[in-house]
């Protein structure tokens, strides 16, 4: 009796072992908040926000609101009508007449969390367009019944399978740009337009220009193809005014000079529109490294648009976590022995790994393409070119990983799918150590490692580019995890911890990510193909002299059982060589059958097997957040006075807060 009590108030956070007070209101912190179809949605905590100064609180808020004033602009790139039908649904979801109870209310109000999670009506991560599971008559009656005006052509939108399936297509031998339902593009638009326009308009300088990435292409009435370009004024330009409007007050707070040329020009870029500017913010915010306030807002990165050419738009604002940032400090002052001692042939090494810095960060807002699902690394920026000659940033998200972690725990998958309580024993002591050191290898070392031979272009793997790309970087990080070098510098504790990461990329590449696919679908995310990618390899060169895992099946489960893990770190540099020689040789022909090999295709029965096991656990296998939401005090003067952050909202209340108070771009656009 008296254990229950401790553990309802322990559960409760009004009883802990600890002292501090801080530590007692981190377990009364709540992480999980909703849970939906295969989402779960979580509340990231933001720890060390009150020991700030006014002036990078103030900085934070700033920067915040102009992050949540491009809300809209992502919902219409990814399709032209998703203003249209979240505004329908939102407004129906108001003011409907009739009893909420309803199961075809519940249903709706599935559907229309679900579009506020994909920022559009294809999932975020598959891509596919989800159905509702009401009826169309249902919801025309309703609208009807609340008086919500829409646009009919939503309809077969919604409702019709066969209209705008796939939000990015990569499928082989089809127009990609005509089967995207994407905004990247107008209407008519076909791939080979969109491909001669950007070949025509290419900038062959040594400091080349971004050509179209903020621009769609569209048809003019000629039909010649006519470029749009983001910007005030131009195309989304209401929604860029905002968010000019907010840099503008976040430069009143910037900390040096060098955080305020950053944020000047990205308020030019947003202006003009003209890319000279945002290569010049590029640099700027590469060698902005003393500030504690960051942050990226704009159009980033290029997997949604089919050719790769065009930016998301995202915001994340963030500051330092100085404590976790000295780990990844230390990985990245050793980059250039990283580089010498890879498996890679000496000719594709970098002979000056340059600028490789490293931080960790505590996340402060997500928006656009980071919210509610969120990376878990940043690095940027894009531009090879920029890389080379200035470095580039790289960093890792503590708290989301944290919530991530606490979010998970007690959830059965691990008791589920490893196969012994060794292993486990492993995993709950190391794994969330390599999680954080493998994402920090994979980010400021992976990717920045390497080079191009001579004449090679950086798009010369095409549609394959993205999934070599993270696997090379998912290599490097791996190969890396199992090198004593790791112990050597205090970042793991022994030479025992790296299995937690071996074991658990390999038992998500060859069985546990396949909870995130449908069944009989293929895998086409750039990520998941990666992982795939990587475990199947391996996986496929175990010998019979080297039988270094297997996967064994007990009572109709199958388990992966690694015996030998140096084995399976020879198989990870052996792959990383190859990786590295397609990427710096561009031969798209061996990438090409790479991917088709090995990252695309799903072993059906297994798949089955790993769903049903799944299943039975009752969780979600994708995570998004809810932000906090900041509160501001002023004097008389209208100046801050403070700044709070407030843990409470919901995700319904927060989402259609957004909508009501950071909506400016009208429903066609
Ligand atoms: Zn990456």
């Amino acid at each position: 009796m008296k254990k229950q009590l401790a553990i309802i108030l322990a559960a409760a956070g009004i009883l802990c072992g600890c002292q501090q007070k801080k530590t007692c209101e981190k377990q009364a912190f709540q992480y999980n908040v909703d849970k939906f179809y295969d989402l779960e949605i979580l509340r990231y905590d933001v720890p060390e926000f009150d020991s700030l100064t006014l002036q990078q609180k103030s900085l934070l808020y700033c920067l915040s609101e102009a992050a949540l004033w491009g809300r809209d602009i992502l919902f219409d790139q990814n399709g032209r009508y998703n203003l249209r039908i979240r505004r329908a649904c939102e407004e129906l979801y108001l003011n409907y007449p009739y009893d909420k109870s309803a199961s075809e209310f519940a249903a709706f109000e599935r559907y229309l969390k679900r579009v506020w999670f994909s920022n559009g009506i294809h999932h975020h991560y598959s891509e596919d367009k989800f159905l509702p599971e009401f009826d169309q008559e249902w919801f025309t009656l309703a609208c009807d019944a609340a008086g919500v005006e829409y646009d009919d052509d939503i309809l077969p939108v919604m409702f019709d399978p066969t209209v705008m399936p796939k939000r990015t297509t990569a499928q082989d031998g089809v127009d990609l740009v005509a089967c995207s339902a994407g905004n990247y593009y107008g209407e008519g638009v076909t791939q080979a337009e969109a491909e001669a326009w950007y070949a025509a308009h290419k900038d062959n300088s040594p400091e080349p220009l971004w050509i179209g990435l903020n621009s769609q292409l569209v048809k003019n009435e000629n039909g010649e193809i006519e470029e749009r370009v983001y910007k005030v004024g131009g195309l989304y330009g209401e929604a860029l005014a905002h968010v000019v409007y907010w840099l503008r007050e976040a430069l009143k707070y910037a900390e040096n000079d060098q955080q305020r040329e950053v944020i000047e020009k990205m308020i030019a870029f947003n202006e003009t529109g003209d890319l000279k500017l945002f290569n010049e913010y590029c640099i700027a915010w590469v060698k902005d490294l003393d500030s504690r306030v960051d942050f990226v807002n704009g159009f980033t990165e290029t997997y949604s648009d089919p050719l790769g050419i065009t930016g998301t738009w995202e915001s994340m604002v963030n500051f330092k976590d100085l404590a976790a940032t000295h780990r990844t400090q230390l990985i990245s002052d050793n980059a250039q022995w990283f580089e010498d001692h890879s498996t890679t042939d000496p000719k594709y090494k970098k002979e000056e790994v340059k600028g490789v810095t490293a931080k960790v960060i505590t996340a402060a807002i997500l928006a656009g393409d980071c919210y509610p699902a969120t990376p878990i690394g940043i690095n940027l920026p894009n531009a090879n070119w920029i890389r080379k000659e200035y470095g580039s940033k790289s960093v890792t998200i503590d708290n989301l990983m944290h919530a991530y972690n606490e979010a998970a725990k007690g959830n059965g998958f691990n008791e589920e799918f490893m196969i012994d309580d060794e292993i486990r024993a492993i995993y709950e002591q190391y794994g969330a150590l390599c999680g954080d050191l493998h994402t920090d290898l994979h980010e400021c070392v992976g990717h920045g490692s390497g080079k191009l031979m001579p004449g090679v272009s950086k798009d010369a793997l095409k549609e394959h580019a993205s999934t070599i790309e993270e696997a090379r970087a998912d290599l490097f990080g791996l190969y890396y995890l199992a090198d004593p070098k790791l112990v050597e510098l205090g970042l793991l504790p022994n030479m025992e911890a790296y299995k937690a990461g071996f074991y658990q990329q390999m038992m998500n590449g060859l069985m546990t990510q396949l909870v995130r696919i449908e069944p009989g679908k293929d895998i086409e995310e750039a990520h998941m193909r990666n992982r795939q990618l990587i475990a199947n390899w391996c996986y496929a060169h175990v010998t019979p002299e080297n039988p270094e895992m297997e996967i064994i099946e007990r009572d109709g489960k199958h388990y992966l059982q690694i015996n030998n893990y140096e084995g399976v770190r020879r198989l990870y540099g052996e792959l990383l060589a190859e990786i590295q020689r397609i990427t710096s040789e561009g031969d798209y022909a061996a990438a090409k059958e790479m991917v088709e090999t090995y990252a695309v295709k799903v072993n059906q029965d297994l798949h089955k097997e790993i769903l049903e096991r799944y299943q039975k656990l009752n969780l979600a296998p994708y995570k998004g957040f809810v932000n906090p939401v900041y509160c501001v005090e002023r004097n008389e003067a209208g100046e801050i006075t403070d700044v709070k952050l407030d843990f409470t909202e919901g995700y319904i209340e927060q989402h259609l807060r957004y909508s009501r108070d950071y909506s400016p771009l009208p429903s066609v656009n």
